[in-house]
């Protein structure tokens, strides 16, 4: 399940489970829409892999033993371990290569 975590890692904004501009990629690495596009140009810098939309959990149970109330969003804030020129060199080597092809 995905663990709906509650902050961009690279500038701390707060992404609560409705947050339309919540970024993950395919580990769950989550950043804002802002940072994906004008910080990391859709290189994950944890992994080098590209970014999609982060699904909505509906808040209500509209099947048993679903929604936010059964599996609430995670408490867990994380913070990039990689320096912004760690992170600026591996965007600038991948940005040009389409998530696919990394
Ligand atoms: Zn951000
Ligand atoms: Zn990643």
């Amino acid at each position: 399940m995905l663990e709906l975590r509650p902050n961009c890692e690279f500038c701390d904004k707060d992404l609560p489970p409705g947050a339309a501009d919540a970024r993950i990629c395919s580990y769950e690495c989550t950043f804002c829409a802002g940072c994906v596009e004008d910080e990391l140009h859709n290189v994950c810098p944890n992994c080098g892999g590209g970014f999609e939309p982060r699904p909505i959990r509906p808040a209500k149970a509209w099947r048993e033993g679903t929604g936010l109330a059964h599996d609430p969003p995670g408490a867990n804030r994380r913070q990039l371990s990689y320096s912004r020129e760690e992170v600026a060199a591996l965007s600038e080597a991948l940005r040009k290569v389409p998530p696919a092809e990394r």
